[in-house]
């Protein structure tokens, strides 16, 4: 079965929510273009209307994607870039949307085959996302300000008015946590709660200036939530699934979540991931 790409059934819902906490300088800045003109000199964060410093739900879905790519490398599984024209759906979306019309499960079929574990998962052109990540706004914060010597980007050089300061979120600062999956099996659960410990156990660092050693989180007061949870157990939900005993963990801190959800982690470990058939190793 194919639940994980099928949004016309409803085989299970996932939620993952929390905190996180920032342990060093965290940065999640505005593009080039969107920052305000009066304060030009300032590098700006992400914030709401009201002036709370924002992780976008758009943010969390990059760094799990890039993370998820990482890990995926390491399994030796292949995902596409997830870049515009250049993700495993682009190659196959005349082909699929010639089938929509005559046989849907012939272009079922061709999407679970063709497309990775990120696109199926992550989403993709004409490829909703199975799972949403939610903003993530401050509940306790400090602002920090430190200056940076600023290189022209066109020319090269150090300009005059080299100096300019970022801004970014102080260490110790509180975000809210939550993403919700649909259809997952437990590889994929087990997939995404491996992304969330690498980032956890500072594999990974969110955010700009992680040369500088920003971007470093821990998660705490984690829960997880499976609506199909019966007796102790998840069950398999696809050919490449297999069923796990486990205790969901609820308002656990990092390490004890890590430790309770290793049978996900090890579902996709060991799981036979036979998709993009084209690029199977
Ligand atoms: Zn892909």
């Amino acid at each position: 079965m194919t639940f994980l790409i099928r949004k016309d059934i409803f085989a299970r819902r996932v939620k993952i929510y929390g905190k996180i906490e920032t342990l060093a300088p965290l940065r999640i800045g505005k593009g080039r273009g969107e920052t305000n003109p009066e304060s030009a000199a300032t590098m700006q964060i992400i914030r709401t209307y009201d002036e709370k410093p924002l992780i976008p739900g758009s943010s969390w879905k990059g760094i799990f994607r890039s993370t998820g790519e990482k890990i995926a490398k390491e399994k030796g599984i292949f995902t596409c870039t997830g870049l515009t024209r250049q993700t495993c759906m682009d190659k196959i979306l005349n082909q699929v949307q010639s089938l929509m019309s005559k046989d849907i499960d012939e272009a079922v079929k061709l999407v679970w085959d063709e497309t990775c574990i990120n696109c199926k998962i992550f989403g993709a052109p004409s490829l909703y996302s199975a799972i949403s990540l939610f903003d993530s706004v401050a509940e306790k914060f400090n602002i920090g300000y430190r200056p940076m010597i600023a290189i022209s980007r066109d020319t090269g050089a150090v300009t005059k008015s080299a100096l300019a300061t970022t801004e970014y979120v102080e260490p110790g600062s509180i975000f809210p946590f939550l993403l919700i999956g649909n259809n997952l099996p437990n590889y994929a659960i087990g997939y995404i709660i491996k992304i969330m410990r690498y980032i956890n156990e500072g594999l990974v660092q969110i955010g700009g200036n992680k040369s500088r050693g920003f971007g470093f989180i821990t998660f705490s007061k984690l829960s997880l939530e499976v609506s199909d949870y019966r007796d102790g157990k998840l069950k398999a939900i696809d050919d490449l699934d297999k069923e796990v005993n486990i205790e969901l963990p609820k308002d656990s801190e990092g390490k004890d979540f890590f430790s309770k959800t290793k049978p996900l982690e090890e579902v996709f470990d060991n799981a036979k991931i036979t998709f993009p058939h084209n690029n199977l190793h």
